[in-house]
């Protein structure tokens, strides 16, 4: 069943907002009344049930409950308690997640314990543009390892013929950061399998955005973020996946307290828990993964489908308006046309990318933008209008029309952009 065609008129916009059917999403956020907001592929935005589980947890669970509360309010459970949750977004086993650290050290991690599942391979395939911190994660392994394997980057279109026999892990990021492209995880994954590479996928521009299912692809293990489309919070941790057919078969090396098989027993040597919990080092952030669950049963509720559909829209209504309003402004299209390629983000390529998303900010259209030249933005389905994209481009158009972006400031790099 393919949609109706897509409006591009006000009235018919609007119209596509009232028959939105996940439109009740957005009253459980808060967002400023004055900004778009296009940035949720980097920081989602706050949900509102998350500053009440942030009260509890401070005022009561900390200020009263003090160190009762590792078993009391469940503190000592979270990561496997919240992997579950996340588990159920990725087309995971409740046994096979935990959400811990970092994203850049979750990939440390499973990419160390999937080399060592291939003591005599020597390559990891990973796509060259990738967002950098995962190429740093793996090159640090590497380093560490001894500097007895190599990593082969190749970008999308070669990447089917780049694994070959002695490839050991194909570390991939689903949804491009920057390009928005999409990958066929299980095309991929079933490549890497008949030539017996393993894969380890990273999913943080997926997860809460698409539908993933990394069991019925067959992964290996995944890592992803909860601060982008899962709305946890500046920071929140990461989560993890290891298939159970991996679990006691390869160590994780970062072998941590939380991650033996009685922390305490306080032993003087390391033995592996069993199961996921190995994946797991020492002790986590509990403010960060307490806020973070708001997002999680957020998430649970939206049925991805739908979610995906009005992602689709959202973007495909952007790059409408875009080519209609904004023809001559010289912008170039950085991700794929067709929908069914592109993650939920639009990308457009200016040679002033910077300046003008400076601009945009500055009118209350909170994008990003990605170097040399690649403005983004991120389209959540869950807190977005199809209104808000009229209103967007709209200002675009007007920054554009009179060059307001060409004042000096908007050339000066801030810190974070
Ligand atoms: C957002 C993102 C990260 C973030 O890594 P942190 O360790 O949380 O800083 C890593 N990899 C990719 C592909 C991302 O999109």
């Amino acid at each position: 069943m393919s949609p109706a065609p897509l409006p591009t008129d006000l009235n018919g916009i609007r119209r596509l907002d009232r028959d939105d059917r996940l439109a009740g999403f957005r009253a459980e956020f808060e967002l400023p009344a004055d900004v778009i907001y296009l940035d949720g592929n980097s920081l989602g935005a706050l949900p509102k049930a998350a500053k009440a589980i942030a009260r509890r947890t401070v005022e009561q669970e900390w200020s009263q409950g003090l160190v009762r509360s590792w078993n009391d309010a469940g503190w000592y459970d979270m990561p496997r308690r919240l992997g579950a949750k996340v588990a159920a977004l990725v087309g995971a086993g409740p046994d096979e997640v935990v959400m811990t650290d970092a994203t850049g050290i979750d990939l440390f991690k499973v990419v160390a314990a999937a080399l060592a599942l291939r003591p005599d391979r020597g390559v990891v395939v990973m796509e060259g543009s990738n967002f950098p911190t995962n190429n740093y994660s793996v090159q640090g392994l590497i380093r560490l390892l001894g500097d007895r394997h190599q990593v082969r980057f190749v970008e999308a279109a070669r990447l089917i013929d780049a694994i070959t026999d002695d490839v050991a892990v194909v570390c991939l990021t689903h949804v491009h950061y920057k390009f928005g492209h999409i990958h066929d995880m299980a095309a991929i994954t079933e490549r890497a399998h008949t030539v017996g590479a393993l894969t380890a996928w990273d999913v943080c521009h997926s997860a809460g955005a698409l539908p993933v299912d990394l069991n019925g692809c067959g992964a290996d293990f995944a890592v992803g973020c909860t601060y982008k489309y899962l709305n946890g919070g500046p920071g929140a941790p990461a989560f993890l996946f290891a298939a159970s057919r991996h679990h006691g078969q390869a160590w994780q090396p970062l072998t941590g307290w939380w991650s033996h098989a009685e922390p305490f027993a306080f032993e003087r040597d390391y033995r592996p828990a069993p199961g996921i919990a190995q994946m797991l080092s020492g002790t986590q952030p509990v403010l960060s993964m307490a806020v973070a669950e708001a997002g999680l049963d957020i998430a649970a509720r939206a049925p991805i489908e739908q979610v995906r559909q009005k992602s689709m829209r959202l973007g495909d209504l952007f790059l409408a308006l875009v080519a209609d309003s904004c023809e001559e402004h010289g912008f170039r299209v950085a991700c794929p046309q067709d929908a069914q390629q592109r993650g939920s983000q639009v990308s457009l390529s200016h040679p002033h990318a910077y300046s003008i998303m400076r601009a945009l900010i500055d009118c209350g259209v909170i994008g990003d933008f990605r170097a040399p030249d690649v403005m983004r933005f991120g389209l959540t389905p869950l807190y977005l209008r199809y209104e808000d994209i009229y209103d967007a481009v709209q200002v675009l158009q007007e920054v554009m029309d009179t060059e307001t972006w060409r004042r000096p400031e908007y050339a000066q790099r801030l810190a974070v952009t």
